[in-house]
């Protein structure tokens, strides 16, 4: 199967509906259908799918991957600390869970693995992400 990328699947031609859809459209596919659908809330789906979003980005700075996450309007990162083996960010108006109620579990593992992905990608190291706060 030929891995696809950003070049290829942002060609989009939608002249009725244009390039737009609904957050809840995300959010279907996000939290109904893979953490509802899937066993153990579809985490081990989200790492792998996240992670090969990350990689497929093509970030190649921090800088970057940061623009990029506001870019396609994944969420706002604030970094709070930063060091050489260390990352600490808040990721604000995030597109999972930004508005939902407190449903009393953290569910945005596919944000953190997209960044786990990007990181790795960027430092050519082993990166963990650990999503500490959700909402
Ligand atoms: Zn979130």
């Amino acid at each position: 199967m030929r891995k696809l990328g950003m070049a290829e699947i942002a060609k989009i031609n939608r002249p009725k509906l244009g390039r737009q859809v609904p957050l809840e459209v995300f959010r279907l596919l996000r939290l109904v259908g893979i953490r509802g659908g899937l066993p153990m809330g579809g985490k081990s789906v989200t790492a792998t799918i996240g992670r090969e979003i990350g990689k497929s980005l093509g970030c190649r700075t921090m800088e970057e991957l940061l623009q990029l996450l506001q870019a396609y309007r994944i969420a706002i990162p604030d970094v709070l600390e930063r060091s050489e083996s260390h990352l600490l960010t808040v990721l604000d108006d995030c597109l999972v869970c930004k508005g939902m109620d407190n449903i009393g579990e953290k569910v945005c593992d596919l944000e953190g693995a997209i960044i786990e992905g990007a990181v790795s990608a960027i430092t050519d190291k082993t990166v963990r992400v650990t999503e500490v706060k959700c909402n």
